[in-house]
């Protein structure tokens, strides 16, 4: 399961206002991204989700039950970091099972996971070497082997891509695309490439100053934008 639901979120540092209110629906299994120029609150709002940070007012529901109330580390939402976020001195193996060591997991329940997790991801000749021996594209996949193996309602990735060259970004997509195909479970993806939004999403968010301009799929969004904002950024002809 991994429904999510944004009830009236608002956001403020201070006394800057940074998310002034967000109603939205995830459903569960959705690719959903949020796309949006940077600063417009993108980051904000996931780290809101995945309770990095406490909401200023509103609610926000995981299956019908209140995330608010529950502690970030029992939320079963996975959070992809970018892949210079994996510990440098510790094997493939130990990085992705990290957080199950730290769940306190059985050797072999560990090993079955971390095995079944380097299969998905082309990783099983991998998972002795250093973080440091891998390629950009092996290493971001290691980070997703990381949330993968927690079996998480719903995984959260911001910019996991950036940092990797043009060419492996777009096979890292369709990666994570197949991943999406294989494993069925809600995804949400924080970009300001507007291609990768139109490629990957099922459904696109499309984020300015802390506000949903509009939210429908890549689709929806080039032929129908909902105003001037939409229609430059996603780039149909408006
Ligand atoms: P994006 O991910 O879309 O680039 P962010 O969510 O990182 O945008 O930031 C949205 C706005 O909130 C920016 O103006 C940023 O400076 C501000 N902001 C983000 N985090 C903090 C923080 N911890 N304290 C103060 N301001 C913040
Ligand atoms: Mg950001």
């Amino acid at each position: 399961m991994g429904a999510i639901t944004l009830d009236k979120v608002t956001k403020a540092f201070g006394t800057m206002a940074v998310i002034p209110g967000v109603d939205l629906e995830i459903a569960d299994g959705e690719f959903v991204v949020f796309v949006g120029p940077s600063g417009c609150g993108k980051s904000t709002l996931l780290r809101l989700i995945a309770g990095l940070e406490d909401v200023t007012s509103g609610a926000i529901r995981i299956d019908g039950s209140d995330a608010t109330r529950v502690a970030p580390a029992r939320r079963r939402l996975a959070m992809v970091f970018q892949s210079y976020a994996l510990y440098p001195h510790m094997s493939v193996y130990n990085n992705i099972a990290f957080p199950l060591k730290m769940a306190g997991q059985d050797k072999a329940t560990i090993r079955r996971k971390v095995e079944g997790a380097a299969r998905i991801l082309n990783l099983t000749d991998y998972l002795e070497r250093r973080p440091g021996q891998l390629s950009g594209g092996q290493r971001q996949r290691v980070a997703i082997g990381r949330a993968i193996v927690r079996e998480p309602a719903a995984f959260l990735f911001d910019e996991p891509l950036s940092n990797l060259d043009a060419a492996l970004r777009v096979n890292m997509r369709l990666e994570i695309s197949e991943l999406h195909q294989s494993l069925k479970t809600t995804m949400i993806y924080v970009t300001h490439d507007q291609v990768e939004a139109m490629t990957m999403a099922d459904k696109i968010v499309v984020l300015n100053a802390g506000r949903i301009e509009q939210v429908g799929s890549p689709l929806e969004l080039y032929n129908r934008p909902a105003n001037v904002f939409v229609a430059g950024f996603i780039g149909s002809p408006k």
